[in-house]
C-alpha cells in the first residue's frame, strides 16, 4: 500500500536539489530508521506512550502531513485514518476553517499572560451547548482538566475521597492513576510507579455499570458517562441517574468526564444524551480543533471556588491560548445537528463495514456503536456478550487484535496501536473515502483471516 502521494519537506529536506515530488522522504529515509532516531532522543520514541506499537509489535510510521481522513507517512504511504488524535480532530485534518482560523489567529500573537475576547467566546460557545456548565475555565489538556476537577471538588466539599471506575481513563493525573480490581472495589492501589501510595490512598476505585454505595466521606465521583477508554461501553439503563442520586445522597459531587463524548455525541454531550446534569464536566479534545486545550464547566457555586473568587488555585501560563481557542471556536461552530446526524450514520456505517468484513472472513467481532462512538472486541460475535465493564472488555483477543492492526496497516487503514481505543470518524470521512474505506477493511480482514490459520 505504498501508492500515495510522495512527500517531502521542502524546508526541512537537506539533500541539496531534491525534487519533492520524487523524493519519498529519503532524507529522513524510512519510518524505521527515523523511529530509531528518535528513540535516542525521546524515551521510547514517542511523547505519548499509547503511541507505541509495544501492545501490537514493529515500529510507529511517522506522520508527515494529514487532510481530512486521511494521513501520509514519511515514506509516502497513505492511510485512511481512523485514530484522528484520539478524537481530538471531529472536523478531519487540516479542514479549512480550522486553518483559516488558526491562521488568521496566529499573525496577532500566539500567547499573551492577559485575558482575550475569544477564550470569552469558547466559553460561552461551551456555556450555551452545556446547560449544567454555568462557569468554564480554560486550560490546556483533559489531564489538566481532571486534575483541577478532582482538587476543585475536593476544596469545595471539604472532603478527600474519590470514587473512580476501573477501565476509565481520566489522563496522567496521580491522584487518579489508582489501579482497579477485578470485579470488586478496590482502595490505594497506585496505577504506575512514581504514584505514591499516599497519593491514591483516597482513591476508590469500582467496577463500571454499577452503582457503588457512597460514604459521606467522597468528595466526587468521576465517571466517563460513555466509556471509550476501554473499547466502548455505554451506560447501562439507570446507572448515570444512580450516579446522581447517590451523590446527591451524601454530598458528593459527580464530575463527568467528557473529554472524549464532550462534542463528540451531539454539542450537548453525553449528558444530553442521557439526561443527567453533572456537577462539574471536564473537556478536551474537540473543543481544542486539534490544538493543545482542556476545560473544566460546572455550576456556578462550586466553580467560584476557584482562585482568584475561591481558595482552589489554578493557573496557566498558556490557559485559553488564542490559538487553540481560535480553533476550537471553529471546530464548535462547525458542529451542526446536521453534522452529528450524519456522524451518526457514518459511525454506524463503520461499524456495519467492519462487521461485514468479520463475518466474511470469520473473524468472531463486535463492534459496538454509542452515538458517533465505535469500539472494537475481538474473539466474540455473541451481542449478548457485548462488554458493559472493564473485565469483561478485557475478554477482547489482544493478539488477534495486533495482527489485525498490521494487516490493516498494510491495507491502508490506520488502527490506533491498542485494543482498548475507541475507532473514530470525522467530517472527513465523506461517501467517497468510506466506499475506500470498505475496500480496505475486507482487504485486511482477509489477510488477518490467513494469518490466524
Ligand atoms: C484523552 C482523555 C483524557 C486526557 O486528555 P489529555 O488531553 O490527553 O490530557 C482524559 N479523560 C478522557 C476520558 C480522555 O479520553
Amino acid at each position: 500500500m505504498a501508492d500515495g502521494i510522495p512527500y517531502c519537506d521542502p524546508v526541512a529536506c537537506p539533500v541539496a536539489g531534491c525534487d519533492p515530488v520524487v523524493c519519498r522522504g529519503a532524507a529522513l529515509g524510512s519510518n524505521a530508521v527515523a523511529f530509531e532516531r528518535s528513540t535516542r532522543v525521546i524515551p521510547g520514541g514517542v511523547n505519548s506512550s499509547i503511541r507505541a506499537f509495544k501492545a501490537v509489535g514493529g515500529t510507529p510510521y511517522l506522520v508527515a502531513r494529514a487532510d481530512g481522513a486521511r494521513v501520509h507517512d514519511i515514506e509516502g504511504n497513505e492511510y485512511i485514518d481512523l485514530v484522528q488524535s484520539y478524537g481530538a480532530v471531529i472536523l478531519g485534518h487540516a479542514h479549512p476553517e480550522i486553518t483559516r482560523a488558526i491562521t488568521a489567529a496566529v499573525s496577532d500573537g500566539t500567547s499573551y499572560g492577559a485575558p482575550t475576547p475569544r477564550e470569552m467566546k469558547l466559553a460561552e460557545a461551551i456555556s450555551e451547548r452545556v446547560p449544567s456548565c454555568e462557569r468554564v475555565r480554560l486550560m490546556n489538556s483533559g489531564t489538566e482538566a481532571t486534575s483541577t476537577a478532582v482538587r476543585l471538588a475536593r476544596g469545595a466539599t471539604g472532603r478527600k475521597r474519590l470514587v473512580t471506575f476501573n477501565g476509565n481513563f481520566h489522563g496522567a493525573t496521580d491522584a487518579l492513576l489508582a489501579a482497579g480490581g477485578s470485579g470488586v472495589a478496590t482502595l490505594g492501589l497506585p496505577g504506575t510507579a512514581g504514584v505514591p501510595e499516599e497519593a491514591v490512598a483516597n482513591t476508590l476505585v469500582v467496577p463500571y455499570n454499577k452503582v457503588p454505595e457512597l460514604t459521606d466521606d467522597v468528595a466526587a465521583v468521576i465517571v466517563e458517562p460513555v466509556a471509550a477508554n476501554m473499547g466502548v461501553v455505554a451506560p447501562a439503563p439507570g446507572f448515570l441517574e444512580g450516579l446522581r442520586a447517590e451523590c446527591d445522597r451524601v454530598g458528593a459531587l459527580l464530575i463527568f468526564d467528557e473529554v472524549i463524548s464532550g462534542f463528540r455525541l451531539g454539542p450537548g454531550g453525553a449528558q444530553a444524551k442521557f439526561d443527567v446534569r453533572p456537577d462539574l464536566t471536564c473537556f478536551g479534545k474537540v473543543i481544542g480543533g486539534g490544538l493543545p486545550i482542556g476545560a473544566v464547566g460546572g455550576r456556578r457555586d462550586i466553580m467560584e471556588n476557584l482562585s482568584p473568587l475561591g481558595k482552589v488555585f489554578h493557573a496557566g501560563t498558556l490557559a485559553g491560548n488564542p490559538l487553540a481557542t481560535a480553533a476550537g471556536l471553529a471546530a464548535l461552530n462547525a458542529l451542526t445537528d446536521d453534522v452529528y446526524m450524519e456522524l451518526g450514520a457514518r459511525a454506524r456505517k463503520l461499524a456495519a463495514i467492519l462487521r461485514n468484513a468479520s463475518e466474511n472472513h470469520g473473524i468472531p467481532a463486535l463492534f459496538p456503536v454509542v452515538g458517533t462512538l465505535v469500539g472494537m472486541y475481538l474473539g466474540s460475535s455473541d451481542v449478548n456478550r457485548t462488554p458493559t465493564n472493564f473485565d469483561e472488555a478485557k475478554t477482547t483477543d489482544e493478539s488477534l487484535y495486533a495482527r489485525l492492526f498490521h494487516a490493516a496497516l498494510q491495507a491502508g487503514v490506520a488502527l490506533a496501536p491498542g485494543a482498548y481505543e475507541a475507532l473514530f470518524v470525522g467530517v472527513g470521512h465523506d461517501d467517497a473515502v468510506m466506499t475506500e474505506l470498505e475496500r480496505r477493511i475486507e482487504i485486511a480482514f482477509a489477510e488477518c483471516a490467513k494469518s490466524s490459520h
